[in-house]
Formats: C-alpha cells, structure tokens, sequence
C-alpha cells in the first residue's frame, strides 16, 4: 500500500489497546492504515520523523466550550483544541434548544475539529455572563430538549445542567430533575455541573445513574465532594462505586490543587480529565487540555493514566468508543503527536491562584484530524514558564 503520511520511529502510546511502544504509523486517505514496528519509507509521499515524540490517540476534550460569536464564553474549536491535540472536542451546554441547530450548521458542520454537543437544559444554552440560564426556570423545557436531542442526535451525546446558585438562583433541584428527564428519555448520559448550589449534593448525587457525569468534581466551592474535613462524602464515593463519573472540567473557577491533592491522597482520580477551555481561561490558568493533564502528572498519574483519561475513557463516556479515543486500523487518523517535557520549570495555576511548580508538561506539536496536519501557533504558553 502507499501511504499519504508515514509517522516513522514513534512512541506510540494508546492505552485503549495496551499500545506504549515503538511504533510506525501508515495513514492513507485520511484514515489509518498500518500500525507496523517497522514500514519501509518507500511506502511513504510524506515522512514525519517523530523520533523522541510520543503519538496518541487525537485527544478528546469532554468539556469544552466552541459555539463562539453566540454563547459568551465560546472560542473557536480549532485554534484551541485542533491545533493542541484535541481532534474530538465536546461543548459542555453553550446550545440549548433554541440555539442548535444554529451551533450545527455555523459551527459544527465548518469547523475541522470534531464537535459534539451536550445540550443545555435550558433553550438558550449559556448566552450571557451576568444572568443565569435557569434564575428563570421557564427556559427549562423539556418537551423542546427532547424535540432537539432527537432530531440532533447524531451530534447531541448527553444533557448539561449547571447548578451553581448565581446561575439558577434556588431552582437547582428542578432544573436536575427535568435535565434528567430528558436524558432517561433520549437515553443519553446526564453533565451536571456543581460547586456553589443552593442544596447540597445529598439531595443531587443519588439520583444520578451509571454513566451520568458530574462536572467541576475538584472544585473548591462550596457543596463540593470533600467534607468539612477535607473527606471525600460518602455519597460521591458511594456514586463512584455504582459507575457514576467524575469528571475535572477545570475551567476559570472550578479546579482546586488543594480538593485535587486531598483526593489524590483518597486514591480518588478522575473518571476522565476535560479543560473547559473558554474564553475567560484560554490565556490561564487553563491554556489547553495537554496543560490540564500535565497538572495530573504534577499530582501523580503516569503519562498513559492521563493519556487513558483523555481518550478513551471520554470516548466511552460518550458511547463513540467504536469510532474515537484510539488507533484503530480503518479509523480516523484522528491522531497527536505532542512532546513530554520532563525536566523544565513551570508554574502551574488552579483556579484559587494556587500555584505548583511542575518539572513536566505535555506540548502540542503536530495533530492529525482525517490525515490533515494542524500545528500550534505557540507550544509551550510563556506565561507557563513566568514566575508569577
Ligand atoms: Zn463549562
């Protein structure tokens, strides 16, 4: 066969099929084609010689937030995920009803990143900064999110509900219900996004099913999953247990060294590691999805636990393990290929201006999405290596 792309003399590291060895890649017509110790060059139109690169899986950013120039937080996907590693990215609740079909055909249906969506419970998706989606509970309307999940439903993979009082004042506990009606219904796991809700996560977090995800899980705020003694509550381990997923969803306000750390030391790790890249974080503390999981190896996990993290665990999450998260034969060449730094000097920010000082960061240097090449505008960010 002829490949288009040849990745030759690569770490290939796909923890989905126990893959972390020397490896070449054969890409041809935007899929993969060969996953060979050895393929000749002739074989080859283009050579990337990724000698001492490591070569995953694209990245799947399970909490994002693309639907720009509508919802107030958005970015474009592709600078801030494309071209840093994330081929499959998940907008976390910047559509509802109202906005997407909108999201679908201006953005989705034009961006090279892959998009899929969470829908809000609320119609208007996360239009505005200063009034919450759900202080109003009447754009909570059931009927239409289902209307618009089904007729959506190749790119809609769950329901998103945020419960933080300054977004739906004291209507939490009716915003989770209709947001979970609506996911039994359509038969798709529920994101609820917590940390400073007017009811505690006792009345929340049992009723949540295997599969649903919880957002912001290493938030500091309050109502979060630690006790007042820095214990993890018995009712989100009790969730852990029963296949309920806790997801980081770092973002500007809800990723803490110190919950992270008090966690860590529980042996409670993250069921998956997401960004929330938006724009108030897309400059720091978050920068990209390969930062956040560098954050994870400053806290302990090993390179092929965040890799695992990024990937295929998000993609099962979602149901699309069959088409993302891995190096399949036949797939996709859906693929990163990102340098580990381990002996640099960088300052790693939470979302409370804790800051750690990490020797290792995971850099962006080439993502394929369907065999086309995209590469970052900077790799490793300057204001990671500036002592605050
Ligand atoms: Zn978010």
């Amino acid at each position: 066969m002829t490949f288009d792309l040849l990745i030759k003399n690569a770490t290939v590291l796909d923890p989905s099929r126990d893959i972390y060895e020397k490896k070449d890649i054969g890409v041809a017509s935007g899929k993969i084609r060969s996953i060979e110790n050895n393929i000749p060059d002739n074989n080859a139109i283009d050579i990337i010689e990724a000698k001492d690169k490591i070569v995953i899986p694209g990245l799947v950013d399970l909490h994002v937030h693309v639907w720009w120039g509508v919802a107030h937080l958005a970015v474009e996907a592709d600078p801030y995920c494309l071209d840093r590693g994330v081929t499959t990215a998940i907008d976390a609740g910047s559509s509802g009803s109202n906005t997407i079909a909108g999201f679908q055909r201006y953005v989705m249906s034009k961006t090279k990143t892959r998009i899929l969506a969470f829908l809000h419970i609320s119609g208007m998706g996360q239009l505005d900064n200063e009034i919450g989606e759900l202080e109003d509970i009447r754009w909570a309307r059931v009927e239409d999110a289902i209307e618009a999940s089904t007729l959506h439903s190749d790119s809609i993979v769950g329901i998103k509900v945020r419960l933080s009082e300054h977004i739906v004042g004291k209507n939490d506990l009716i915003a989770f219900e209709r947001a979970l009606q609506v996911a039994k219904e359509i038969k798709k796991p529920l994101m609820i996004h917590i940390g400073g809700s007017y009811n505690s996560l006792e009345k929340i977090l049992p009723n949540m099913r295997s599969g649903d995800i919880v957002t912001h899980s290493f938030t500091q705020k309050p109502n979060g999953i630690l006790d007042n003694k820095s214990k993890v509550k018995d009712i989100a381990l009790d969730a852990m247990k029963r296949g309920v997923i806790f997801d980081v969803g770092h973002g500007q306000g809800s990723f803490s060294f110190p919950v992270a750390e008090a966690c860590m030391e529980q042996d409670v790790i993250p069921g998956t590691i997401s960004s929330d890249i938006h724009k108030y974080n897309a400059r720091g503390p978050v920068f990209d999805l390969l930062t956040t999981l560098s954050k994870y190896i400053y806290l302990g996990l090993s390179l092929k636990e965040v890799i695992a993290l990024s990937t295929y665990k998000p993609a099962n999450a979602v149901n699309l393990n069959d088409n993302i998260g891995s190096l399949k034969i036949g797939a996709d060449a859906d693929i990163a290929i990102i340098n580990h730094i381990k002996d640099g000097r960088f300052y790693f920010e939470d979302a409370e201006q804790n800051i750690r000082n990490g020797t290792e960061l995971l850099v962006p240097i080439v993502t394929l999405r369907k065999g086309e090449r995209f590469s970052p505008k900077h790799s490793v960010h300057p204001q990671l290596t500036h002592k605050p």
